[in-house]
């Protein structure tokens, strides 16, 4: 049985994160700032979130005793990382609250699922065919195109698990590092550019969107997010209610990422929902009212949703672990950039295209703001100019 609830939790309730990133380390810092205690459960010790909570718990999520045990010391539960095996959420739900609910969770960790979701409930998307067979692979060339990507169904994030298929490509041989795994065949889109809508839902069905992100990515991970978004209101308005309307087919408490592509012609297609907080939401921890963080710890305890206005033009540069690898960055230097704010994540060892920390500047309008983030990126690294 799991325990239903339109319950509210108060400050001085303890919430659970499943997952020890940096979601659920800034996470902790909100929640913490409002007298909540937090508690955290990933299989690693030291985790970003960790560091911060009241209570880190290290232990596997098929560990069906240690997830009890960890929701049983807790009121609500909560997610900054959404590939926990929807068993492991079952049996935290047997013990206390858990928002947003598994099956939310069930969805968004699967490719397939998703796109069934979106497509099935009459949203925009790219052209999408499910393969699981060499023979099916090439059926979906066929009446997908080229060029087009083929992508793991499950567990894939910031492009792993992605192939792109060009005309005349050789499809065996594309085939065999997914050999024996469900995949999606999604075709190619010459989008304009790349946007996110991020949303909150309230346990009553309230809702709050934060301005649109623009989002430029390097290598699939993404590089900077300029917020708001260069895009017209009309365009920005639209992203917007896309986003509400997922949330309320999800029937989502909680947080939502919304990633679309914006077409020449103004259409949009929906990439990739995530429902937690996300990397082109971390501007707001500095640049709005209420962060993409007390927002989703307002929505999990059933708090009125806070105010989602900016507070001026800013832009977001992720620091990966490659910035490392000629030794420790020169924080001074970037330090020294007035209206740049540092954000690093507590963790230990920098390895290439992990995600090690931000910065976020600030300016009279985006394109000062981009230039600021990125000059102080680069005076990170001096002996790389
Ligand atoms: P994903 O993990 O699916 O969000 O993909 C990571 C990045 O790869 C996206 O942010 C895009 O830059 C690029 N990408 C993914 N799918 C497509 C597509 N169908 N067409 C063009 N670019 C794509």
């Amino acid at each position: 049985m799991t325990i239903s609830s339109s319950k509210i939790f108060l400050p001085g309730s303890t919430v659970g994160v499943m997952g020890g990133g940096q979601l659920g380390r800034m996470f902790a810092i909100a929640a913490r700032k409002m007298g909540y205690r937090v508690h955290t459960f990933s299989p690693d010790e030291d985790t970003p979130t960790g560091q911060l909570a009241d209570r880190e718990v290290a232990a596997r999520y098929e560990d069906a005793e240690a997830v009890r045990d960890f929701a049983r010391g807790i009121d609500v539960l909560t997610f900054e990382f959404e590939n926990v095996p929807v068993q492991s959420v079952e049996w935290a739900a047997e013990c206390c609250v858990v928002r947003p609910a598994g099956r939310v969770l069930h969805l968004c960790q699967h490719r397939l699922r998703e796109k069934e979701f979106l497509s099935g409930a009459g949203l925009p998307l790219p052209r999408f065919a499910h393969v699981s067979n060499i023979e099916e692979f090439k059926a979906a060339v066929e009446k997908i195109g080229t060029p087009s990507v083929l992508k793991t169904a499950a567990f894939g994030y910031d492009g792993k698990g992605q192939k792109k298929i060009e005309q005349g490509a050789d499809l065996d041989a594309a085939w065999i590092p997914f050999e024996g795994e469900g995949a999606v065949l999604e075709q190619w889109v010459s989008f304009e550019k790349e946007i996110s809508v991020i949303v909150a839902r309230g346990i009553d069905g309230q809702m709050k969107t934060y301005p649109v992100c623009e989002n430029a990515h390097r290598n699939h991970i993404l590089d900077v997010t300029v917020v708001p978004a260069g895009v017209t209101v009309e365009v920005a308005a639209r992203a917007r209610h896309l986003a509400e309307i997922v949330a309320e087919r999800l029937d989502l408490v909680g947080l939502l990422a919304v990633e679309m592509f914006l077409l020449p012609d103004g259409g949009l297609l929906i990439n990739e929902l995530a429902p937690r907080p996300h990397n082109s939401g971390h501007f707001s921890f500095d640049a709005s009212i209420t962060s993409q963080f007390e927002q989703q710890l307002r929505a999990v305890c059933g708090l009125p949703l806070g105010s989602t206005e900016l507070l001026g033009p800013v832009a977001m540069a992720n620091l990966l672990g490659d910035l490392w690898s000629d030794g420790e960055p020169d924080w001074c230097a970037a330090a020294a950039f007035p209206e740049v704010k540092i954000h690093l994540y507590g963790k230990s060892e920098a390895r290439p295209g992990r995600k090690m920390g931000h910065l976020v500047g600030f300016g009279a309008d985006t394109n000062e703001a981009r230039e600021r983030v990125c000059a102080a990126k680069k005076a990170l690294t001096p002996w790389l100019s």
